[in-house]
């Protein structure tokens, strides 16, 4: 299968080509065609699957003599990096065409992207929040939208954003086209699908919830408090050239960050409490290969695109089973190999076993030497354990009692002959 034969246009072929892409993915095969039909799509794709060309190059294709007349595409993405991120892989996609796209996330001067708007543009690639603000400002501004992308909805939706889709939403045009892109088939997805599809096609890239196949993933376990010194170890011995370690919290983030520096390496974080400024400088330094291992939180890592990251350390499990998926998608990008390291402290035991649940494999787990776990150990909260347990097992049945009106009948059985056996 070639791009061509997907029936894109010269301009879109030649700059995949420019871009080095040689062949379709798995998702650009089946959602392009569907896309160009101009159906409805609700398709599960992880990242790194090439989701991103998946929807925007039919977008592209079908924009190009639009001339900025009235905005006809709007992609709405979860945070200010994945923003970016896409809006660069479509100006990169629309290097021959002439497209016009305006990102509007917080951060940029409000101002300015009013004036592009007035200006006229194509395509808007925005968080949620900032497009109700402008959307509130400017009731026309989507009235002419004919494709409307959700890209990662279910972490639009753990982040909280249901309300804004739901105002956004009845500001488009009746028939306009929508395309929901998932890593994960979670229920509120599924609920929110409902809302916005009509008589959506199911695309399913990968099996529900699974992870990317071309990702090697261990588990080691190891004490909570010999984590940091196994993380620095890990990069050492192996030599990672470049690594993303992912942390549950802002606060392990920054101490971890101490403890390998410490350890001699070069580390960056990325947190809620940073700013993106900060964020950003981070992510270039990281890019640019100046920082060695990047920290960061599950919502900061969101629409993080690092060509060919080889591996990913989980220094802590997420809080949401689902997340780890979208962590290790971080690596083995576009078919490339990738490898993601779990610690898996005494406290973890038990969140490993969900994590495997989604995503229906099991995780090899072993120890390395100098860090076995020491079997004298016990969970401080095991009580606590024991009384989570007890609350789940399922309560035995009990008869349901039946409340008798005090009705004539009721007197009456008691009179009936079985009764009086
Ligand atoms: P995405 O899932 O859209 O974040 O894409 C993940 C990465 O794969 C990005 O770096 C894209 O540039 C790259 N990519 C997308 N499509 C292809 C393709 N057909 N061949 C090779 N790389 C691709």
């Amino acid at each position: 299968m070639s791009f061509k034969k997907l029936g894109l246009i010269e301009p879109l072929t030649n700059a995949i080509k420019e871009m080095g892409y040689e062949k379709p993915t798995t998702i650009q095969q089946r959602a392009i065609p569907i896309i160009m039909q101009k159906k409805d799509i609700f398709a599960t794709a992880q990242t790194g699957t090439g989701k991103t060309a998946a929807f925007s190059l039919p977008m592209l294709q079908r924009f190009r003599k639009n001339g900025a007349n009235n905005t006809k595409g709007l992609i709405l993405s979860p945070t200010r990096e994945l923003c970016v991120q896409i809006q660069n892989d479509i100006k990169n996609y629309a290097k021959h065409l002439n497209i016009k796209t305006l990102l509007l996330v917080s951060g940029k001067d409000i101002n300015t992207q009013r004036k592009h708007i007035r200006e006229g543009v194509d395509i808007i690639i925005a968080t949620p929040g900032r497009m109700v603000e402008m959307a509130e400002q400017n009731t026309n501004l989507l009235s002419n939208i004919e494709i409307f992308v959700l890209d990662e909805a279910d972490r639009m939706l753990d982040m909280g954003f249901v309300k804004e889709i739901r105002k956004i939403h009845p500001l488009l045009p009746k028939n306009h086209q929508t395309l929901l892109f998932s890593a994960t088939f979670s229920d509120k997805v599924r609920k929110l699908s409902k809302l916005i599809l009509n008589k959506p096609i199911f695309i399913e890239t990968s099996k529900k919830n699974s992870t990317v196949d071309t990702i090697n993933q261990m588990a080691y376990m190891v004490d909570t408090d010999k984590k940091a010194a196994l993380c620095a170890y890990l990069i050492g011995s192996r030599n990672f050239e470049q690594v993303l370690v992912f942390t549950k919290t802002k606060q392990s983030a920054d101490f971890l960050q101490d403890e390998l520096k410490k350890d001699g390496l070069k580390v960056g974080v990325i947190h809620g409490d940073k700013t993106k400024a900060n964020r950003l400088k981070t992510l270039t330094q990281f890019r640019e290969g100046q920082i060695k291992v990047l920290v960061a939180t599950d919502i900061a890592s969101r629409g993080l695109d690092i060509e060919e990251l080889p591996y990913v350390i989980n220094y802590e499990l997420p809080s949401l089973s689902e997340d780890y998926v979208h962590r290790v998608g971080r690596t083995g990008r576009a078919g490339r190999k990738g490898e993601a390291i779990s610690l898996i402290d005494i406290y973890e035991k038990y969140d490993i076993k969900d994590i495997e649940k989604v995503i229906g494999q099991k995780i090899p787990k072993d120890v390395v030497k100098g860090f076995e776990p020491d079997p004298t150990i016990r969970r401080k909260d095991t009580e606590e354990i024991k009384l989570k347990n007890e609350h789940k097992k399922p309560q035995k049945k009990q008869p349901a009692k039946k409340h008798y009106k005090k009705t004539t009948q009721t007197k009456r059985r008691k009179t009936t002959k079985r009764d009086g056996k």
